[in-house]
């Protein structure tokens, strides 16, 4: 076995990290309890799945039955009150969340999800609401992955800079793929819109998937009466924070909140992160988010949430699409002991 040593500081640092952060985990689970919270986007059975967003409807209820069987799956408001008044969390807490809002969440996760009795939290990106369009990156996959007949090269412009890309062969298409998923997410979403209109015609792919749209809006309002559904808010057009002018931030975040409050006549006092990673929110976003009257935000990273976890980027478990054994030898994972 080849283990390398490392020689500096920094690198004895990193190697430490995970093993401080553990301790620091069950320090605090042990004084403020702790919480998984679970990030889901979609149930469903895709032919392709290039973000590996969809968790089949099987595997989905073998998930719920795990978690009711050896966990306490909170309601959101039982999680707000742990968290806002920093109560310790009940041992073996579960949240469950679903980001973006797609139509799936309605006809296929929501009747589940009453079956087992249990409740999650949606955060709806607004703009997508009643678009008949698809998920920005659901199209990218429609327009150059699964795109039969492309041209032999497209010419873009993204961010002020013009140029070719050749979609010669599969190698080609994939390396634009990729390139996209990554400048589109840092520009605004007017832009990236702009970009998307122009593509579809050149690569001649209009028709959205029917698998792959948003909710309409009659969808959300019935999604939205079930008990088994809290509904908050995931931005207007899914771009990366950060990456974006504190007033181009706080147009997503505001104008998603108002978007859902007059699609739903109710107030929507929940936001996460579009993408949520440590490099699409920093301490403006966090800012804006609280000014906009949300009561927490939570962020895209792993880690238990404990009473004392900042309210406005608690971590998040990825969920993929694994058997009901598999999840629950992950889920062994996500709560220190
Ligand atoms: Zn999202």
């Amino acid at each position: 076995m080849n283990r390398s040593i490392p020689r500096s500081l920094f690198g004895i640092r990193n190697v430490l990290r995970p093993t401080v952060q553990r301790l620091r985990d069950t320090w605090n689970a042990l004084r403020h309890g702790s919480c998984a919270v679970l990030l889901y986007h979609r149930v469903i059975e895709l032919p392709t799945d290039p973000q590996q967003l969809a968790v089949t409807p099987d595997h989905f209820d073998a998930h719920l039955q795990v978690l009711k069987e050896r966990y306490r799956v909170l309601s959101v408001a039982e999680f707000e009150h742990h968290l806002l008044h920093q109560r310790r969390f009940p041992r073996r807490s579960v949240l469950l969340t679903f980001d973006d809002g797609y139509a799936d969440n309605h006809t296929i996760a929501r009747p589940i999800l009453e079956t087992h009795g249990l409740q999650a939290l949606f955060y709806i990106a607004s703009g997508y609401i009643e678009s008949g369009r698809e998920f920005w990156w659901d199209e990218l996959e429609r327009m150059l992955l699964l795109n039969e007949d492309p041209p032999a090269a497209i010419d873009l412009e993204v961010a002020g800079t013009r140029s070719s890309r050749a979609l010669g062969d599969a190698g080609a298409v994939q390396h634009v793929y990729e390139e996209l998923l990554d400048s589109l997410r840092r520009i605004p979403s007017h832009d990236r819109d702009a970009l998307l209109d122009g593509l579809r015609s050149t690569v001649h792919s209009t028709e959205a998937r029917n698998t792959h749209l948003p909710m309409t809006r009659a969808e959300l309002s019935a999604f939205a009466d079930s008990p088994s559904v809290v509904i908050g808010a995931h931005s207007v057009g899914h771009p990366s924070l950060a990456r974006q002018d504190p007033e181009e931030q706080r147009r997503e975040i505001v104008g998603s909140k108002r978007e859902l409050e007059a699609m739903l006549g109710r107030e929507v006092r929940y936001f996460s992160y579009p993408f949520g990673t440590g490099a699409d929110f920093d301490a403006t976003t966090e800012l804006i988010a609280a000014n906009a009257g949300f009561l927490h935000t939570a962020a895209n990273y792993p880690g238990p949430v404990h009473a004392r976890s900042p309210r406005h980027r608690f971590p998040r478990h990825l969920v993929r699409d694994w058997s009901g054994p598999e999840f629950a030898q992950r889920m062994g994972t996500f709560l220190p002991r």
